[in-house]
């Protein structure tokens, strides 16, 4: 119930007035009775005794007054104070306190109490505000302002619940921009990013209402087609989706007219996937096929031919966690001089530690690597690798000859190749004559102004350069003629048919002859036989390397070996 109003006395004019009731009444009361003749008359002896109680009434009433009063000045607005502060402490709205009901001593705390209830008011909307905000961040992509990965994920919860409850299906649809990296790379990274903005606002000018658009990764879209979907219409949109982009677009800030393409992957819930992440994974894969398909299309998740990708992507992965958990390995195998035994070289060959499959040779993971451009980094490990292990070696006092290293044609390729090799070399105190790289003949061919340039900067530094692998390529010789690589190496499979196979003699013999006339050393690789050691020998190839001579070899098992045929063969 409200408190009537009191007019606003201060406490202290209250507690005076309080007092001058309950203090000076009485008194005067007192006084008063005091004056009357002490012998009155016997009918006036009751009024002395009546005026008696009036003062102790009075004196009783005075001080409940006073009690009264300092209640309602004081303690009222004081507990409704606390009520507020409290409300505020809780962050609870509380009704103010009009300035009527108060003493106006409690007014200055009422004006504190109110300025903070304002600023906490205050503070409260820019929590909030700051609040959405984030989310907004969390929840959206800067760039393009579409909603993002996370964003989706929350709505394909409620989605696929209900689209579970009603038995139908649900569509995520992967939308790539083909060779928007290109892009990025040629016209600028602005003008990339300018394009990505542009198709999201085209894509989403031709998606439904109801489906939902996000940005999914670097360069690509999202989308979850809601409603019933059958598969014509999930086509029909990804058609839609394709021929949008494919529309030439100017980009207003850059003022390109760019032309681009699509690729879309398709994964239908929950038959490809139960949850989001794999649906996610399963329309990747699609995307994936599309692009080898040849950009510019659709394709649904097939799981028998999404398989062998999947299995790629899973080896990508492991290859790159293999460089970085240290995995890979380099074993050494002898280059020799059949003629006196004595060893000219050692050839790096690489191996991975597999942590399920085991130790791991080139042929399994050497393509993969390729092709997901691990190779230049894997080459980086390796010259760092051998060249630690070639110091290591000669500080022992070990002769292991010239190291060969074998290189991928992207490395070879890298203008950075040369700067590294000579980085190399100088931390490792060793000089260019020391190396050789080898490259296989397909190298030369692929890529036949190139790499011809990278081996003039090599052959500028002092390394030795082979040409491995000869003999199952199609170098030509006048290539040969143009590269003049100190060293040609025959390639096992020609080996093995040596001596007996009279085709495999002949070549072998043209290659021999060839080599002589331009003046390049010939090694012949894969020597797993005496008598392919003494052919070779008779037709004058000395340089030999193979089985026979020593199979690959961890570094300090070589080196042992090395150590022992230093022993074996001190001059007498
Ligand atoms: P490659 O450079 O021609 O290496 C010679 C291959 O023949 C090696 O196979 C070696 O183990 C094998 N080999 C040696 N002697 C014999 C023999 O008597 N009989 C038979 N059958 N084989 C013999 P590996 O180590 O499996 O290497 C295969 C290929 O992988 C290499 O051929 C090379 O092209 C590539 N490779 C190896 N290590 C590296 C590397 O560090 N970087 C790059 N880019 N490629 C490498
Ligand atoms: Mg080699
Ligand atoms: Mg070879």
């Amino acid at each position: 119930m409200k408190s009537p109003r009191l007019p606003s006395l201060s406490v202290r004019a209250s507690l005076l007035l309080a007092v001058l009731a309950a203090v000076l009444v009485p008194a005067l009361l007192w006084l008063l009775a005091s004056a009357l003749p002490r012998s009155l008359p016997a009918p006036a002896a009751p009024w002395r005794a009546a005026v008696l109680l009036l003062v102790v009434v009075q004196g009783v009433a005075g001080a409940l007054l006073v009690l009264g009063l300092l209640s309602r000045r004081l303690e009222e607005p004081l507990a409704r104070l606390t009520e507020q502060a409290l409300g505020l402490a809780g962050l609870r709205p509380v009704a103010t306190l009009a300035p009527a009901e108060l003493a106006p001593e409690l007014a200055p705390l009422v004006q504190g109490m109110d300025e903070v209830r304002q600023r906490v008011g205050q503070l409260q909307g820019e929590l909030q505000a700051g609040r959405a905000r984030l989310r907004k961040a969390a929840m959206y992509d800067t760039l393009t302002g579409l909603p993002n990965r996370t964003l989706l994920q929350e709505l394909f919860g409620h989605e696929a619940a209900s689209a579970r409850r009603q038995g139908r299906s649900l569509a995520l649809l992967r939308i790539g921009l083909d060779r928007l990296d290109t892009v990025s790379d040629t016209l600028g990274h602005s003008v990339g990013e300018e394009l990505l903005t542009g198709m999201a606002h085209r894509l989403a000018a031709t998606l439904r209402d109801a489906d939902f658009l996000c940005r999914g990764g670097d360069d690509d879209f999202l989308v979850l087609l809601a409603g019933p979907v059958g598969w014509d219409r999930v086509a029909s949109a990804a058609e839609r989706l394709l021929r949008c982009v494919e529309q030439p677009l100017q980009l207003p800030r850059s003022g390109q007219l760019l032309g681009a393409s699509a690729s879309i992957g398709i994964a239908m819930y929950p038959s490809d996937g139960a949850d989001f992440e794999s649906l996610a994974r399963a329309a990747s894969l699609a995307l994936q096929r599309s692009r080898t398909l040849g950009r510019g299309l659709y394709s649904f998740y097939q799981p028998a031919l999404d398989q062998a990708l999947r299995e790629r992507i899973d080896a990508e992965r492991e290859l790159a966690l293999a460089l970085e958990r240290d995995e890979f390995t380099l074993v050494y195998q002898p280059m020799l001089d059949a003629r006196s035994g004595r060893v000219v070289g050692c050839e790096a060959l690489l191996r991975w530690q597999h942590p399920r499959r085991g130790l791991l040779a080139p042929a399994d993971f050497i393509d993969t690597a390729r092709q997901c451009r691990l190779m230049a980094d894997i080459d980086a490990w390796v010259l760092e690798a051998a060249c630690a292990e070639l110091a290591r070696w000669l500080g022992q006092g070990l002769a292991p000859g010239r190291l060969a290293l074998n290189l991928s044609v992207q490395q070879a390729r890298n203008p950075a190749l040369s700067e590294a090799l000579r980085d190399a070399l100088e931390r490792h105190a060793l000089v260019p004559a020391m190396l050789e790289l080898e490259l296989t003949e397909d190298a030369f061919l692929d890529d036949p102004d190139g790499v011809p340039r990278a081996l003039a900067r090599w052959r500028a530094l002092g390394l030795g350069l082979t040409v491995d692998d000869f003999g199952v390529g199609y170098s030509s010789l006048s290539q040969l003629k143009r590269l003049r690589p100190q060293r040609l190496k025959i390639d096992c499979s020609l080996v093995r048919g040596l001596p007996h196979d009279a085709e495999d003699r002949a070549l072998a013999q043209a290659m021999f002859a060839m080599a002589a006339a331009l003046g390049i050393e010939v090694l012949a690789e894969g020597v797993e036989t005496p008598a392919q050691q003494q052919w070779l020998l008779a037709q004058g190839c000395a340089l030999q390397q193979g089985h026979l001579h020593g199979t690959p070899l961890p570094a300090e098992a070589f080196a042992a070996w090395l150590a022992s045929r230093t022993r074996d063969h001190v001059p007498a």
